[in-house]
C-alpha cells in the first residue's frame, strides 16, 4: 500500500492544487487567463531546484524541461496541464486529506448535505486504507491535471537521483488551456522535440487510451428581419424562433451526449444566444470515424437548410471548423508506445486496459501534429466538480508505471 513516492505525491498534489489556475474560454489570450502563469513560473522554479536542465516558460505558455539521459534509448516526452476546467468554481481551493480512508462517507465543510460515498462511487469503496484528497466542497479539486503534475515532477526527481538507472532522455511540457482546447500551440511538438510521449491525465489504474473522439465545432448564425412588433405584421422574422426550431429538429432522443455513451458519437448545443434580429448556436460534433463526424456535420448543415427553405426571407449561415481527431488513426499505425506503456502496467502489477475517451487531450493534437502521444491514468476521479477526489497511492502506481516504461524503453 505504501511506496517512497506517497509523501512526495500528496505533497505536490496540496500544493499544486491551492494554485487557482482555471482557463477561460472567452478570453483571447495566449495563456487565456494570466493566473495560470503563477503555476507555470512555480514549476519553473521547481524544476530548476530539483536539477532539471533546459528549463523554459515558452513564449507561448508551455514550461519544457530535460532530465538528461544515462544510456542511448528514445526521447521520450511527459506532458500534463496546468489549468484546471472552468466548468466548476476554482478559486480558493482547500484541498483536504483524508489519511487512510475508513469506507465511511466523506463530507465537505463548505458545502453541507454534499457527500462522497462508495455506494454512489464504487471504486472509492476499493481505496480503504487509502489517502485520499479531496476539496471541501466549495470548489473543484484539480486533480485534472495537477496529479498528473506532480507524478512527472516526482518520476523526473527520482531519475534525476538515480543515475544508475540506463534510459534515454526525458523531456517534460506543462501545458496551459487544455481544457478549452488550445493546449498545443503550433510551435510546441518541434520544441517538445521526443520520438514519441504521453499525457497523464486519465483516470484509474491500468487505463492506457489511445482513442479519443474526433471534433469538430459548428457556429450557426441566424439573421432574421428587425422590425418593431406594433408595425410587425407580416414583416417580422424572429431570429430566435428559426433557432429554436432549428435545436428542435435535431435528433434530441437519439444522438445528444445525455442519450449516448460507449462508442456513439452525438451533437451538443452548449450555447445560444441572440436577439429577434439575428441569434447564434453553438454546437460541438463528435465521432470516433471521420465518415460519422461527416454524417453528422451534413445533417446539421441539411436541417439548417431546411429551415432556411421555411422562411426565405432569413438567412441562415452555418460554419463547421475541425477541432482535434482520433489519435488512433496514427497510432494504430505503429503501436510502440501504446504497447510500451501497457507492458509498463503489467511490470507494476497492473492489468492494462484501454478504453475510448468521449473527449480529447493534448495527446489528440500531439499526435495529428506527428509526436505519437497516448494517454496513461493518474487516479484523478469525478473530475470538474466539488466532489472531485484522488487516492495518493493511485498516483504512486502512476509514478511507477512510467519509471518501469522508461527503463523498458532503453532495453527495448
Ligand atoms: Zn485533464
Amino acid at each position: 500500500m505504501r511506496t517512497p513516492f506517497d509523501a512526495a505525491l500528496q505533497e505536490r498534489m496540496m500544493r499544486y492544487a491551492a494554485i487557482d489556475s482555471q482557463s477561460d474560454e472567452t478570453s483571447p489570450t495566449q495563456p487565456s487567463t494570466a493566473i495560470q502563469l503563477d503555476m507555470s513560473n512555480m514549476l519553473v522554479e521547481e524544476l530548476k531546484g530539483i536539477g532539471a536542465q533546459d528549463v523554459v516558460l515558452t513564449e507561448y505558455g508551455v514550461v519544457l524541461a530535460t532530465v538528461p539521459g544515462t544510456a542511448d534509448g528514445p526521447t521520450i516526452g511527459f506532458c500534463s496541464h496546468v489549468d484546471t476546467a472552468p466548468a466548476f468554481d476554482a478559486t480558493d481551493v482547500k484541498p483536504r486529506v483524508h489519511p487512510e480512508y475508513d469506507g465511511s462517507a466523506i463530507t465537505f465543510p463548505d458545502a453541507p448535505g454534499l457527500e462522497l460515498s462508495p455506494e454512489t462511487v464504487p471504486y472509492l469503496g476499493e481505496k480503504i486504507g487509502c489517502d485520499i484528497v479531496t476539496a471541501s466542497g466549495a470548489t473543484l479539486l484539480g486533480a485534472d491535471d495537477k496529479a498528473g503534475i506532480a507524478i512527472i515532477m516526482t518520476m523526473a526527481e527520482h531519475l534525476i537521483s538515480s543515475p544508475d538507472i540506463a534510459r534515454g532522455p526525458v523531456r517534460l511540457a506543462f501545458t496551459p488551456d487544455e481544457e478549452i482546447g488550445r493546449g498545443v500551440d503550433p510551435r510546441l511538438p518541434d520544441a517538445f522535440a521526443v520520438d514519441f510521449g504521453y499525457t497523464l491525465d486519465g483516470s484509474k489504474p491500468g487505463e492506457i487510451e489511445y482513442e479519443t473522439f474526433s471534433a469538430d465545432g459548428a457556429e450557426v448564425t441566424v439573421t432574421g428581419v428587425a422590425i418593431h412588433p406594433g408595425l410587425a405584421t407580416g414583416k417580422l422574422v424572429n431570429a430566435l424562433h428559426l433557432a429554436a426550431k432549428i435545436i428542435e429538429t435535431l435528433p434530441q432522443a437519439t444522438r445528444t451526449p445525455e442519450v449516448t455513451s460507449g462508442r456513439e458519437g452525438f451533437w451538443h448545443v452548449y450555447e445560444m444566444n441572440g436577439t429577434a434580429a439575428k441569434a447564434t448556436i453553438k454546437i460541438i460534433l463528435r465521432d470516433f470515424e471521420l465518415d460519422g463526424l461527416e454524417a453528422t456535420g451534413a445533417m446539421l448543415r441539411s436541417v439548417c437548410d431546411a429551415i432556411a427553405a421555411t422562411e426565405p426571407r432569413a438567412v441562415i449561415d452555418c460554419t463547421i471548423r475541425p477541432q482535434y481527431r482520433n489519435m488512433r488513426y496514427w497510432l494504430e499505425k505503429d503501436m510502440t508506445p501504446v504497447e510500451l506503456a501497457r507492458d509498463a502496467c503489467r511490470d507494476v502489477g497492473l492489468e492494462p486496459v484501454s478504453v475510448a475517451i468521449r473527449g480529447g487531450t493534448d495527446g489528440s493534437r500531439f499526435t495529428e501534429m506527428g509526436v505519437p502521444c497516448p494517454n496513461i491514468f493518474t487516479g484523478q476521479q469525478e473530475i470538474h466538480g466539488p466532489r472531485e477526489w484522488i487516492a495518493v497511492q493511485d498516483m504512486a502506481l502512476a509514478t511507477e508505471v512510467c519509471l518501469a516504461l522508461e527503463e523498458r524503453a532503453e532495453k527495448g
